[in-house]
């Protein structure tokens, strides 16, 4: 029996709130039901084909359904789905982790890269005895109550003041997290110098949303944060294997004392890690319960053997050679076409991209930090996505586009059609 959107939407409005599985939903009129995907495409419930920029907000960096990942989770979860004891594939998956991650001397599973941002915290308030942690304003590390702080507020307050993004977070929590503005090393080392004494941990996305880091401020964050005895923690959920092998450290040459993974590291299932080095993840060793620093860092479905094979065969495949120069060349087309497009029509739009994520944003000024970020006509972003999906092209451009290396040149070229097309439209109106 073929359902149809309208039907599958309804009973979906009836018991998910908004009918989203998150805070991701499409508006009204252009609402579908996803049923499938395959290579750079999904398929919606009545047979309707999207190219897709969301890639399942990013694990899905080698395309949808990929061949050697479907046989990898067919195969793993013909032995059995999970054990809570330890199992080899989690092991493999381990030491190609760590031989990757230039911070990692070892690494504790989890499934979410919330549970990594907060596990890696946790380690570094243990490690310290200090309490407190920076983030930097617009930085996103996930859904828990230290991470939703700042990460788009719609009146900052000044810093290092944080403002909570959700309802129910303890007032308490507030109290122990510190706001810094990305990319200004001069403020940001001042805020660190004045609480060090109660600052365990500075959190940063190395390439923070879509913002580079300027030119020394992650090595100043080095700098600042060796000097006063603070855990670094790079956030490379979406970094991690995507911008190169090393990620953002390699890319950058910072190496923090933690390094948060998730994504593309479990192929498309859940699981995650924190890696980095041996004296701080050692504290979450569980023969060492009882001891005064000893960190508890366990859950259910840990290093889950089926998510560690999704995530060893996607590894397998970016370790090939020309993985990274190919994803680098499909997203420096997507990012000159869209410049070439707004050059054309004469938008004043910018074009930030990394490898294989972009997004455009409409303002002329230069976009650094947050605050800059948020010079953005976010109107015309919002009905740029409709008029995309209207077009056939799904994607999620309050946040980024995601490539992977199913997209073809001749996606990005229909995309970038698609884009030309819908702006043209939206400004017409
Ligand atoms: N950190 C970063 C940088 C992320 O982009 C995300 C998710 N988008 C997370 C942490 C949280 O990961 P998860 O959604 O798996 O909890």
């Amino acid at each position: 029996m073929t359902r149809t959107n309208a039907e599958l939407l309804n009973r979906a409005y009836r018991m998910l709130p908004g009918a989203s599985l998150g805070s991701f939903y499409l508006l009204e009129g252009h609402e579908f039901v996803i049923a499938k995907g395959e290579g750079s495409r999904v398929w919606d419930v009545e047979g309707r084909g999207y190219l897709d920029f969301v890639m399942g907000s990013g694990p899905m960096v080698l395309g949808h359904a990929h061949a050697e990942v479907v046989a990898a989770v067919r195969e793993q979860i013909g032995r059995g789905s999970t054990f809570y004891g330890l199992n080899n594939v989690a092991i493999e998956l381990a030491e190609m982790i760590v031989g990757a991650s230039p911070c990692a001397d070892a690494l504790k599973f989890c499934s979410t890269g919330s549970e990594a941002t907060f596990y890696a915290l946790r380690l570094a308030r243990a490690a310290t005895g200090r309490p407190r942690i920076l983030k930097f304003e617009g930085g996103y590390h996930g859904h828990h109550d230290y991470a939703m702080m700042s990460v788009t507020p719609a009146r900052p307050a000044p810093f290092p003041t944080p403002v909570p993004d959700s309802a129910g977070i303890p007032e308490t929590v507030e109290r122990d997290v510190l706001v810094a503005p990305f990319n200004d090393l001069a403020a940001t080392r001042q805020i660190i110098e004045q609480h060090a004494s109660e600052l365990a941990a500075v959190i940063v996305e190395p390439l923070s949303r879509m913002l580079e880091p300027q030119p020394g401020f992650l090595e100043g964050l080095r700098d600042a944060t060796r000097r006063h005895g603070v855990v670094l923690i790079f956030d490379e959920v979406v970094t991690g294997f995507r911008i190169a092998w090393g990620g953002a450290q390699e890319v950058y040459g910072v190496v923090p004392d933690l390094a948060c993974y998730g994504k593309i590291i479990g192929g498309g299932l859940p699981l995650a890690a924190v890696a980095g080095r041996r004296d701080l993840v050692e504290l979450a060793n569980p023969r060492k319960k009882g001891a005064p620093d000893y960190v508890y860092a366990s859950g259910t479905l840990n290093g889950n053997p089926v998510s560690s094979a999704a995530g060893l065969a996607t590894l397998r495949v970016m370790r090939q050679p020309g993985t990274y120069e190919r994803l680098n060349a499909v997203g420096d087309r997507l990012c000159a076409g869209l410049r070439e497009v707004a050059r054309r029509l004469d938008l004043p739009a910018q074009v930030l991209g990394r490898g294989p994520l972009a997004n455009i944003y409409f303002t002329p000024e230069a976009i650094v930090d947050y605050r800059s970020s948020q010079k953005n006509d976010s109107r015309t972003t919002q009905q740029l996505g409709s008029a995309l999906l209207d077009r056939s092209v799904l994607t999620n451009l309050s946040a980024k586009m995601y490539l992977s290396l199913a997209h073809t040149d001749g996606d990005i070229d229909q995309a970038l059609a698609a884009f030309e097309d819908a702006l043209r439209a939206i400004r017409g109106r």
